[in-house]
């Protein structure tokens, strides 16, 4: 293999890049936000629990709604401004799961999941952020209706970006979940493991949960060592991404290791193995003599993998 390999120009990142001004000054502002959401171009996007009611196009479904028709689907949960796009005013709003189910039913609406909009491209992709920002902080509200301090009842206030308990006066703020995501690189080999959860040819870095008082270079190195038993070493922060399902961050690393024999955590995943840059980079052209894949564009493990594949990754 060439030392240059080059794959081409680099595919977006899905949910990342986002072209709002999310404008946090205005969410105390009512009268601001009012005037956003009568803005004529202001524009909703409308989700019910896991799903996102969008507009079938004749290439592309379109995910965004006036207020006025997001109105119309059902009772708003919540609803959450997003921001604005060079001054038209961006909103999330929540209906309930059962209402969104009820619109599949409709001919001019198409209303399906975040993960298969994202992969199979049904919206144009600079609606991925917003609605990655919509469902991340409509399901942290579903999630946290109640004081996690007292039990009482809570209220959204700031446009969205704040839950108030009028009986505690304690302030509850939309949470971020990180996630280290890993490629372990011994020389020209990597790691990568495969859950049970994941179709049969599909194989990824290593990820895990960040704990509580722990660095995301320590939580490379616990989860590689849980999970495949590797010792590793140095850790090179690579990209980050947001991943609403519900509410993670997901922290892109490569990493060395240190010790090379495998032992795989059965609980965790259903395998692991060391695979050469060759066969990973069959894997991400989708020519693997043995049918194996890689995740999509779309998700940061593909772009971790690709950059070490192309030779962008350096420990020294
Ligand atoms: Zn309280």
């Amino acid at each position: 293999m060439s030392a240059r390999t080059n794959l081409g120009p680099k595919p977006l990142l899905g949910y990342t890049d986002s072209r709002l001004e999310r404008a946090a000054e205005l969410r105390t502002n009512a009268a601001a936000i009012d005037a956003m959401a009568a803005g004529p171009r202001a524009g909703v996007y409308v989700i019910g629990g896991d799903l996102i009611v969008t507009q079938k196009g004749a290439a592309l479904s379109d995910p965004l709604f006036t207020l006025a028709q997001a109105r119309a689907f059902g009772p708003a949960t919540e609803t959450v401004f997003l921001g604005h796009l060079d001054g038209d005013g961006r909103f999330g709003v929540g209906i309930p799961q059962g209402a969104a189910e009820a619109l599949k039913t409709r001919d001019d609406l198409l209303v399906t999941d975040l993960r298969s909009i994202a992969v199979q491209g049904l919206v144009d992709a600079r609606h991925l952020p917003p609605l990655a920002e919509a469902k991340a902080v409509l399901q942290w509200h579903l999630r946290h209706r109640f004081c996690s301090n007292c039990g009482a009842p809570s209220n959204a206030v700031d446009a969205g970006w704040k839950r108030f308990c009028p009986s505690c006066k304690t302030e509850h703020f939309p949470r971020t979940d990180p996630v280290v995501i890993m490629l372990i690189v011994d020389g020209e080999r990597c790691l990568l493991g495969r859950s049970p959860r994941f179709a049969p040819t599909m194989w990824s870095c290593l990820a895990g949960f960040i704990e509580p008082g722990e660095s995301f270079e320590d939580a490379v190195h616990r989860e590689t060592r849980e999970e495949a038993g590797i010792v590793c070493g140095r850790v090179k922060y690579y990209r980050s991404q947001p991943w609403p399902f519900p509410t993670s961050l997901m922290i892109g690393c490569h990493a060395e290791a240190l010790s090379r024999d495998i032992v795989v955590d059965r609980t965790e995943l259903e395998d692991a193995r060391w695979f050469s840059k060759d066969e990973c980079l069959a894997m991400l052209m989708r020519n693997h003599p043995d049918g194996l894949t890689m995740p999509p564009p779309v998700a940061i493990a593909h772009h971790i993998v690709r950059s070490w594949v192309e030779n962008e990754v350096h420990f020294d």
